[in-house]
């Protein structure tokens, strides 16, 4: 294929995923292939992932080339997710890219993983300025633009809304990624069982939930006066409303016009119904992110890597250093503003 204008090949490499997109400067995207690592028991192992991402990156960087029927000297930029993260798992992704750039001769940047999810939200719906509410296997964010940053408004400081619900579908027996699993179990009942609802200022909290609906499952009435769909149905409903309260608030505090609901979970059927609710009551426009770009893909990491170098250039390969921790508030985002 002849490519008209300039091209970027995006490197998702944070956790489970390794992912790698192709599209133009103009935000046309060509391809996008991934390799998900589904743990057979237990969490993501940093150790069994990276082997994985090891052992798979060509062959999804070459998958991502053919299907955009296109040569890797057609690639004008390499993006990569730099933070944050698993760091071994980063550290793969950054050292590719590094690799890439300099075989190519071609610039590389870093971008950060949960700016990427916000700026794939703004292409695909076609959406301006909006509060985001961000819920993954890995993180639980609220934020909105203000002064020149993507500031955060609120935020889980224990476990993410995703990894809770794996970790409890996990405990009733059902297997890796819990979410979808947990959601049609919850469509069978109407009975709300009491389960703490902690949400602290702006923050949440969802260890003590989790533990509550363990402790459920282990009692002697489990089976008797009510069963898993019941459980399932009472968790989602309580994270799900604090979710809800915690993204209103943001929503009045910060009076966007537009809520964009990401990340793996936003694909729930009864979150989006939450979420949509509150944003009809403060007449804010409601999108949620496509499914195949709401869960972590390169397709996010291209666009936000074009963003970045359209406003900073090419970024030194000092500042191409993996920041497992980093958060995204701390950046500022010339692109906006
Ligand atoms: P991500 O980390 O963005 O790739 O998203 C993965 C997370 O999304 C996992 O925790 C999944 O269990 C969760 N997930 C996927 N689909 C659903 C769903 N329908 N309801 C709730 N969680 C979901
Ligand atoms: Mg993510």
């Amino acid at each position: 294929m002849k490519f008209n204008t300039k091209l970027v090949l995006g490197i998702e490499s944070t956790a489970h995923t390794w992912s790698v997109g192709i599209m133009d400067f103009n935000g046309k995207v060509y391809s996008v292939a991934n390799d998900t690592f589904i743990p057979e028991k237990g969490g993501l192992h940093p150790y069994l992932v990276k082997e994985q991402h090891l052992n798979n990156f060509m062959s999804v960087i070459r998958k991502a080339l053919n299907d955009a029927e296109c040569k890797i000297r057609d690639i004008d930029l390499i993006a990569f997710s730099k933070s944050p993260g698993l760091g071994p798992i980063l550290k793969i992704g950054a050292q590719v890219a590094r690799m890439l750039g300099q075989l190519l001769n071609i610039p590389i940047i870093g971008v950060n993983h949960c700016i990427a999810h916000i700026e794939i939200g703004r292409l695909m719906c076609n959406i301006n300025d909006p509060l985001t509410l961000y819920v993954s296997g890995g993180n639980t964010i609220v934020s909105a633009y203000e002064s020149g940053k993507y500031q955060i408004f609120g935020e889980t400081l224990d476990i993410s809304i995703g990894n809770m619900i794996d970790m409890f579908a996990r405990d009733i027996g059902l297997s890796h990624p819990g979410g979808p699993k947990i959601e049609k179990l919850a469509q069978e009942s109407k009975r709300y069982l009491s389960l703490p609802y902690v949400v602290k200022g702006m923050d949440l909290s969802f260890s003590g939930l989790y533990t509550a609906a363990k402790k459920l499952i282990e009692s002697d009435s489990f089976g008797k006066a009510y069963g898993r769909n019941d459980i399932a149905y009472s968790l989602q409903e309580t994270a799900f409303a604090m979710l809800t309260e915690v993204t209103e608030r943001a929503l009045a505090h910060t009076q966007k016009e537009e809520v964009l609901l990401t990340g793996g979970v936003a694909a729930n059927k009864r979150l989006q119904e939450m979420i949509a609710y509150i944003s009809k009551e403060h007449n804010a426009r409601f999108e949620v992110v496509p499914h195949k770009y709401a869960g972590d893909n390169g397709v996010m990491i291209a666009w936000t890597g074009v963003l970045r170098y359209q406003s900073e250039g090419e970024h030194d390969n000092r500042f191409t250093v993996i920041d497992p921790k980093e958060r995204m508030d701390t950046l500022s985002i010339p692109w906006r503003g």
